[in-house]
């Protein structure tokens, strides 16, 4: 039996409208939230918006505010404001524990070049306080005496420091952790794909959609400009830039990233975008390549399989693993 035209042309409008409801739903289903957490914006992303993925978003959030009451220089009760107090040895929290853990053995594999007793030095910097300044010599090596990797010693979960004035800073694993933590969360509560992103450094929870996630490596010198792009699906990326905190002083920059051996800012690269499983393992690994440099930085890295990076040595160069250019489109 022939349709009539009309007929026609109005279930081809119900259709259009059909798609059309569709497609906006699944944009609307889109979840995209931000807290102010670890000093820095926080944002998860997870392509779906029901009750369900609200509530693990929700849940995710908390656990980094629980990681950064644990683990925060500021706040006075944290497990690092205490040891840091502390006149030799401290039991801390299972997750403190965990980070100590691997700090201390990239700390010890990078021969001191990561080093998780920094805290008197970036204290007298005081680069995130109001008024960052240029230390004098003296002060230097005084903030220096007795720090190293040797000098904090992890017993199940008591940290004993070697003498009373060690001060201990995890601001170059902490926020690797708790991305780790949100991800962990989210994955526990049902949710197969998400993006967990603190201020450039993320995580991922599976693809995004059908595809992998498309992730841009900022170019060090300039903001707007992407120095790669990569596909990945379910690892981490951490970049670790002479850019994100700094002051100048006569035209010499000075930013957050010291190298142990002489107190000052490291001076060999601009920045290190590392990518591995877990974002606490990139965090801590991106810091020490940062003073390592590209050279020793690769080094390293060959004994950590799987682990990939992308480094912007001082002089602009760029130096890469060999499995970079595979993740990158
Ligand atoms: P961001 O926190 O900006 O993402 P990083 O992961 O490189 O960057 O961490 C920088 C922070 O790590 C500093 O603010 C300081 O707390 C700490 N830090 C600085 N130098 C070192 C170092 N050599 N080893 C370990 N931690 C460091
Ligand atoms: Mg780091």
């Amino acid at each position: 039996m022939p349709l009539n035209r009309p007929l026609i042309v109005v279930l081809l409008l119900v259709l259009l409208a059909a798609l059309a409801l569709v497609k906006r739903g699944g944009r609307e289903a889109e979840l995209r939230e931000g807290r102010i957490l670890l000093g820095t914006l926080v944002e998860i992303q997870v392509p779906r918006g029901d009750r369900a993925a609200r509530d693990a978003v929700t849940a995710a959030f908390a656990e980094m505010a629980r990681i950064e009451a644990l683990m925060s220089p500021h706040r006075p009760d944290s497990d690092v404001a205490r040891l840091s107090a502390a006149e030799e040895s401290l039991e801390v929290a299972p997750d403190t524990a965990e980070v100590f853990a691997l700090g201390l053995d990239v700390a010890a594999r990078s021969a001191g070049a990561f080093d998780l007793t920094l805290g008197r030095l970036k204290a007298l910097w005081d680069l995130e306080g109001d008024n960052p300044r240029v230390p004098d010599d003296a002060e230097i090596a005084a903030a220096l005496e007795g720090i190293g990797p040797g000098a904090l010693r992890l017993d199940g979960r008591w940290v004993s420091k070697a003498r009373p004035d060690l001060a201990v800073d995890l601001g170059g694993i902490a926020k690797g952790y708790a991305i780790d933590r949100a991800i962990a969360v989210l994955a526990g509560a049902g949710i197969e794909q998400a993006s967990v992103n603190a201020g450039g450094d993320l995580r991922l929870l599976g693809s995004r959609g059908a595809r992998p996630w498309r992730i841009g490596i900022r170019h060090p010198r300039s903001a707007e400009e992407l120095l790669a792009t990569l596909e990945l699906s379910g690892r981490a990326v951490v970049t670790s830039g002479d850019y994100e905190r700094f002051f100048e002083v006569d035209g010499r920059r000075y930013h957050h990233i010291f190298d142990p051996r002489s107190g000052y800012p490291a001076s060999a690269c601009q920045s290190v975008t590392l990518v591995a499983d877990s974002a606490m393992l990139a965090d801590a690994l991106a810091t020490a390549v940062f003073v390592l440099g590209p050279e020793k930085g690769l080094a390293l890295l060959t004994e950590f399989p799987g682990v990939e990076a992308l480094i912007v040595a001082a002089d602009g160069a760029t130096h890469a693993t060999p499995g970079l250019a595979e993740l990158k489109r």
